[in-house]
């Protein structure tokens, strides 16, 4: 594993996570991802490749928009720098490889999902369904998992997130989980098969349990409102991902007297 592979890595996770700020912001409000070119959200001027540099034009400009003097938030850096480091652990986990491409689409979809669905509660089916289509694509082709195994993912997690939607809206007479988080996993059961899928699956219900319980502790939310689930559902997929092989190995340890 070189230096200069790392860095290539690195370089195009930044690059894609300066796309991604652009995806987040513009496919919520249905506007072209490619048209205009970036702009200012404030003053709407054109920016040139020199302010457009991943978190670097960001640190130089000291976080203010070159024309108008207003604040660049601190969320566009934090977002390409998390999405090369998610790159990065993939790269380390995966090698060049078909199961990379994979990870390396899904992740990303997953990242662009998880901020929307932060910012507007939605997730939308502009990501959901190409996301259904590369994943149909990916296993037919044999790029990711045996076709078999995608369906079963994709099953299992549809399914699953669907019959927990419908009992806790009858248990607690309130929607905990949406139609969009059932298409989610969906697609994510479909991108990974469905042995990761139980523990994304697990993960996420656990991390929902951990992350509500501490956003209400800290006074940042109320018992009544309404968590996104779509980053919950993000990041144990992340964490299967990449530590799932050692975490069911771990697991089955345990009994393995
Ligand atoms: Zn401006």
């Amino acid at each position: 594993m070189s230096i200069l592979t790392m860095l290539a890595v690195i370089i195009t996770g930044l690059l894609f996570g300066s796309f991604f700020n652009v995806c987040i912001y513009r496919i919520p409000k249905n506007e072209s991802l490619v048209f205009p070119s970036s702009y200012c959200i404030h003053c709407n001027k054109s920016l040139v490749w020199y302010d457009l540099i991943p978190v670097i034009s960001w640190i130089l400009l000291k976080a203010k928009c070159r024309y108008c003097n207003n604040r660049i938030p601190v969320r566009y850096p934090i977002i390409e720098t998390a999405t090369a480091v998610v790159f990065l652990f993939l790269y380390f986990r995966f090698g060049f490889s078909g199961a990379f491409i994979t990870n390396v689409i899904l992740c990303s979809l997953l990242i662009v999902i998880s901020v929307i669905d932060m910012d507007c509660q939605i997730i939308p089916n502009e990501l959901i369904v190409p996301g259904t289509i590369i994943g149909i694509i990916l296993s037919l082709t044999g790029v990711s998992v045996h076709w078999t195994d995608a369906l079963f993912g994709l099953l299992i997690g549809g399914g699953t997130y669907f019959f927990i939607a419908n009992i806790s809206q009858w248990v607690l007479k309130k929607e905990g989980m949406g139609g969009g988080d059932i298409k989610l996993m969906a697609m994510i059961g479909l991108m990974v098969g469905w042995k990761l899928t139980i523990l994304s699956i697990l993960l996420s219900i656990y991390l929902g349990g951990l992350i509500g319980g501490i956003l209400l502790v800290l006074k940042i939310k109320k018992r009544d409102d309404t968590i996104p689930f779509g980053p919950i559902i993000a990041l144990g997929t992340f964490i299967s991902i990449v530590f799932g092989k050692d975490l069911i190995a771990w697991y089955l340890h345990l009994f393995a007297y």
